[in-house]
């Protein structure tokens, strides 16, 4: 295994762990794809039957762009509902991690004729990079995938109507922070709907400028990698919080966390198992 590959794994691991931490995974049900780096056009997907709490580095299982498991392995694996990712990712190139959710807000705010609505900041955030497609049933014809990718164009947030959302990201890190954004947005339109309260509109200019700059990618402004990642990976394992006494330094401040991602000492993090993943390459 190529350390490359170790290190998607590390992450896309920590990804359903926190999908599921934030509350929107759907017990065994969808999915979170990753592309294995390299030319191999390889994907990592969970382990059917598996809980995403459950899901460790080493159980992903690599598969094809047909869902094929690569290399033998007993693993059951839900091919068909890899279709619509593999479609994503083949015509995507720039595409290396796929989040399905079935989240209740998501899913709420999918059967909203008028879907994400421009009513806050949240919204605005993602409001110009989010696209809409009708549920057609299981996505598996290559007809409908075609409308479907026609549909995402080279946006990164998808609301499959009356179904749920896919969200897509250049990297792990950026799909899930993409995923935080669009969950938020939708949480607090189902909030403010149900309060029955007044809204207090916004000017035209301010949601003109907010669907300019979520269209152009300023959600994704900076890179989640630097700072959002690395922050999520310390709250999966405690050992590393900065609130625990121990680890303050002398001025009585929490020293910095250590380097989680480091692999050579990655037996201790609980996404991750020590077999049959070598930790020491
Ligand atoms: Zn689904």
């Amino acid at each position: 295994m190529t350390q490359t590959e170790l290190q998607t794994r590390i992450d896309l691991a920590a990804c359903y762990r926190l999908v599921d931490l934030f509350g929107w995974s759907d017990l065994i049900n969808t999915r979170i794809t990753a592309r294995v780096p390299g030319p191999q056009n390889h994907f990592l997907i969970n382990r059917f039957g598996m809980l995403y709490d459950e899901i460790t580095a080493s159980s992903l299982v690599k598969i094809d762009v047909d869902g094929n498991k690569v290399g033998p392995s007993d693993d059951e694996v839900n091919s068909g509902d890899f279709a619509i990712p593999s479609t994503i990712h083949m015509a995507r190139p720039d595409i290396n991690c796929v989040i399905h959710t079935h989240t209740v807000a998501g899913c709420a705010v999918s059967m909203q004729k008028g879907g994400l609505l421009p009513l806050n900041q949240h919204a605005l955030q993602v409001i110009g990079d989010v696209a809409y497609h009708d549920y057609e049933g299981t996505g598996r014809s290559l007809e409908e995938r075609e409308r479907f990718l026609a549909d995402f164009g080279d946006k990164h947030i998808m609301v499959l109507r009356n179904h749920g959302l896919f969200i897509v990201g250049r990297s792990i890190a950026e799909a899930f922070i993409a995923t935080y954004r669009m969950e938020r947005a939708c949480a607090v339109q189902l909030a403010f709907q149900q309060s029955g309260a007044e809204f207090n509109p916004l000017s035209d200019a301010v949601v003109s400028a907010g669907y300019a700059k979520s269209r152009a990618g300023a959600a994704r402004g900076h890179d989640p990698n630097k700072f959002d990642w690395p922050a999520l990976l310390r709250k999966l394992n405690p050992s590393t919080q900065p609130t625990r006494n121990r680890q303050a330094g002398r001025d009585g401040k929490a020293q910095r966390a250590p380097l989680v991602l480091r692999i050579k000492h990655c037996d201790s993090l609980p996404w991750l198992d020590t077999a049959p993943v070598q930790c020491n390459v």
